[in-house]
């Protein structure tokens, strides 16, 4: 899923089922009208946040909460929560008793969308850790318990790691699970060649490059690789 805000638009895309006027006319048929009152509340808030544009957009968002409600997850993992976007639409999309174990080393952010969690109901299902994710994971990962107990995952945090978490979750979420990957299209760069792509953007440009490359070779998993999301 790909959040990509105007100002970083790269690929000027002419084709209509990636038009600007398409996804507005998605977001306004078919999102804001169901999106709960506390997480519009929740991404106003963090609109005004310098990062604000990281916040997963609100399709990809829905798209995120269909499948959780599929899986009728139970208990899934957050790593990268930012104001809590994602971690507020997963804890009102899994069920009452579900848990979410939310991993973010930058608990700031996470309180500019406490309100809005305290306020939904739901802060009872999210344990926040304030750490870097992998310790979190590979300690999730001495409790045997925990092997293979979690339904879904949703890995939106540092490119470079994606492939150590993978490898970790996989061990952590449960066959027939799902685990989203996050922003893996990177803003459409990898599609570009090296020398058009902005050189902030050239480091996780390559190691989101080599994600896909090894996570289309892996056959553990069953892969589908999604463009949706682009902000506007
Ligand atoms: N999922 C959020 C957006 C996350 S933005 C939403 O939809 O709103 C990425 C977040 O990853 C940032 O808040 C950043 O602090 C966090 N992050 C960066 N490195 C991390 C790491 N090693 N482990 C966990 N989170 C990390
Ligand atoms: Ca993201």
């Amino acid at each position: 899923m790909e959040g990509l805000t105007t100002k970083d638009k790269l690929i000027p895309n002419s084709a209509i089922l990636q038009s600007e006027n398409l996804t507005k006319y998605i977001l306004e048929t078919s999102v804001y009208p169901r999106e709960a009152e506390t997480l519009k509340e929740l991404r106003n808030a963090t609109a005004s946040h310098s990062r604000g544009f990281m916040g997963v957009a609100p399709d990809a968002g829905q798209l995120m909460a269909l499948l959780l409600k599929l899986l009728n997850a139970k208990k899934t993992i957050e790593v990268g929560v930012f104001t809590g976007y994602s971690l507020l639409l997963t804890a009102l999309a899994i069920s009452l008793d579900g848990k979410i174990i939310a991993i973010d080393p930058d608990k700031k952010a996470y309180e500019i969308g406490l309100p809005f969690i305290k306020k939904a109901g739901v802060e009872h299902k999210i344990d926040f850790k304030e750490s870097p994710a992998l310790p979190v994971l590979d300690k999730l990962l001495e409790d045997p318990s925990n092997r293979e107990s979690f339904d879904f995952a949703f890995v939106d945090a540092d490119k470079d790691n994606y492939w150590n978490y993978h490898e970790r979750l996989l061990k952590l979420v449960k066959i027939g699970g799902i685990i989203i990957y996050d922003n893996t299209l990177w803003g459409g760069t990898v599609a570009l060649p090296e020398e058009d792509v902005p050189t902030p953007k050239r480091r996780f440009r390559k190691a989101t490059l080599d994600f896909n490359k090894a996570i289309a070779d892996d056959s553990r998993v069953e892969i589908s690789a999604v463009s949706i999301g682009h902000m506007v």
